[in-house]
């Protein structure tokens, strides 16, 4: 089954955009030197692409991240690594061709370890015959633009310190909690990635002695106690029906979460600890049982913090939900 999704923005919404911002930085007389600069940047896209395990979602989006048009076509993992590549280049090539504007660059998020500076694809979970994928050296012959990949979980946290809930932020730490957990570390404005490019792996913090054996071969990772793999151990269902059940009053679920929230909150007073963060920024699939999980971790994690980090530090919801993935491929370009 092969299905396209396209959405297109008028181009209207973008003019608008480009008077409105004008209107707010210039309340004197016309300044035509400063529109036509606006519009160079506006008319400048870039591309960001999200690898995932069933479909790849593509934008292209302007500088300031506002998205002009998006695709999403199935990923078909299971045909192989050159059919995955094919349909990487088909969901580019709706995008170039959709509008006139000039592509500068081209952002990749894609699963699993990356070596960033090379823009090779280690591995990637849930691709069958993925191993050292050269993706940025493909793509680059392909369409002879500039290609950034990175793993999806720094995409993500790029992506809210660009446009989402960090865009105030200079230092924080960006955790998403879904089937596995993941982060970024943002520093002074930056994306940390490490010496390899491995920072950032939050889910595969010791915060206990045992725990169910976790997907890394170890135990007592946060990913085996705080994750939605965790919870289905747990409860023997996944995560909306776990949320559903507990709004409904149902006791193992309210527990379940209860117990997942606590080892969250010990997950995120860790990094607090270390990274003395001005925000802590969940993400991910089960962040959207909203106050159901983001307010006990609020309350708990201060047993575990130091009093003047946690003092200062605030815990919030990411803002960008699904479209954090492609828009922080965007922001690699940028
Ligand atoms: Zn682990």
């Amino acid at each position: 089954m092969r299905q396209a999704r396209c959405t297109t923005q008028e181009p209207r919404s973008v003019v608008s955009e480009i008077l409105n911002t004008y209107r707010c930085i210039n309340r004197g007389r016309p300044n035509l030197n400063r529109i036509s600069n606006l519009c160079y940047t506006f008319f400048s896209m870039i591309i960001g692409i999200d690898l995932g395990g069933t479909k790849i979602a593509g934008v292209l989006t302007t500088p300031s991240g506002k998205i002009i048009m998006d695709v999403q076509i199935p990923t078909e993992a299971q045909k192989g690594k050159k059919q995955v590549i094919a349909n990487i280049k088909k969901a580019v090539r709706m995008l170039i061709h959709s509008h006139k504007a000039k592509v500068s660059a081209i952002g990749i998020g894609a699963p699993g370890p990356i070596l960033y500076e090379k823009g090779i694809v280690i591995e990637a979970p849930n691709l069958p015959g993925w191993k050292k994928v050269h993706l940025k050296n493909i793509l680059e012959k392909e369409f002879k633009l500039p290609i950034f990949v990175d793993n999806d979980a720094n995409c993500a946290a790029l992506a809210e310190a660009r446009f989402g809930a960090g865009k105030s932020a200079k230092h924080f730490i960006y955790m998403t909690v879904s089937t596995g957990i993941g982060g970024g570390i943002i520093i002074d404005n930056k994306l940390y990635r490490g010496a390899i490019g491995s920072a950032g792996e939050f889910g595969h913090m010791k915060i206990a002695d045992s725990s169910p054996k976790c997907g890394c071969g170890n135990y007592g990772c946060l990913e085996a106690l705080a994750s939605g793999s965790a919870l289905k151990k747990m409860t023997g269902m996944n995560a909306i029906s776990v949320e559903l059940a507990a709004r409904q009053g149902e006791k193992k679920a309210r527990q379940a979460i209860r117990e997942l929230a606590h080892y969250l909150a010990i997950g995120i007073a860790n990094l607090i600890n270390a990274f003395n963060p001005e925000m802590v920024i969940i993400g991910g699939g089960l962040s959207n049982m909203r106050e159901l999980i983001v307010s006990p971790v609020k309350k708990e994690f201060k047993k575990y913090a130091l009093s003047l980090p946690a003092k200062s530090v605030r815990i919030v919801r990411a803002k960008l939900g699904t479209k954090a993935g492609v828009l922080g491929a965007a922001a690699l370009c940028l």
